[in-house]
């Protein structure tokens, strides 16, 4: 029988973005700059309780745009895994788009179906982990994670994480909006 799935942005969600100088805070590069978001482990742990299947889906273009390797991509992406498996959080799924439309590192650059807004990564889960997207949700911090669920056909929750507010626009209409994932899952599982 197919799983109800909570899909978790990683960056803004899970954990916090890293402040870049004088541009808006950017996405960890670094596994000792990955510091869980407030909420994170509380939320995740009631979503989990609650029966969800917890997939992580994130785009991080970094290594397409060359200011970061792939290999410093997934090793941030480890690190997220295993702090949150010290906080006996365990996840069921992870998918990562690597590409950007614009990128300069050809093998990762042009158009993708898994970058999000685009729902592929969604899809893609659902397939090989057996999900019933109608009864899952998407929890993230920018109007593309937003998009990403509708077009996936979930329900969405907005994280209004104050580190990347430039992420987000009044054009999206989330079912959920909240502070953090800890707000975001007592919602969703008060709606279920
Ligand atoms: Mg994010
Ligand atoms: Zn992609």
């Amino acid at each position: 029988m197919s799983r109800a799935a909570i899909f978790l942005d990683r960056d803004g969600v899970l954990n916090d973005p890293v402040p870049d100088g004088d541009g808006p805070p950017e996405s960890p590069y670094h596994p000792e700059d990955v510091h869980l978001s407030t909420g994170a482990v509380e939320g995740a742990r009631a979503l989990r309780a609650a029966g969800f299947a917890l997939v992580v889906v994130t785009n991080q273009p970094a290594a397409a745009k060359g200011t970061a390797t792939v290999a410093a991509l997934m090793a941030v992406n480890s690190r997220v895994r295993e702090v949150l498996a010290d906080a006996a959080v365990e996840l069921d799924g992870w998918y990562t788009c690597l590409h950007h439309p614009a990128g300069t590192v050809p093998e990762l650059s042009g158009p993708c179906d898994c970058r999000k807004p685009a729902a592929g990564m969604l899809l893609q889960a659902a397939r090989e982990l057996d999900l019933d997207l109608a009864a899952s949700w998407i929890v993230g911090d920018s109007d593309s994670d937003v998009g990403a669920g509708e077009r996936a056909g979930v329900r969405t929750a907005l994280v209004e994480h104050p580190g990347s507010a430039h992420r987000r626009s009044d054009l999206v209409a989330p079912d959920v909006r909240a502070a953090d994932l800890a707000e975001a899952a007592a919602a969703i599982v008060a709606a279920a």
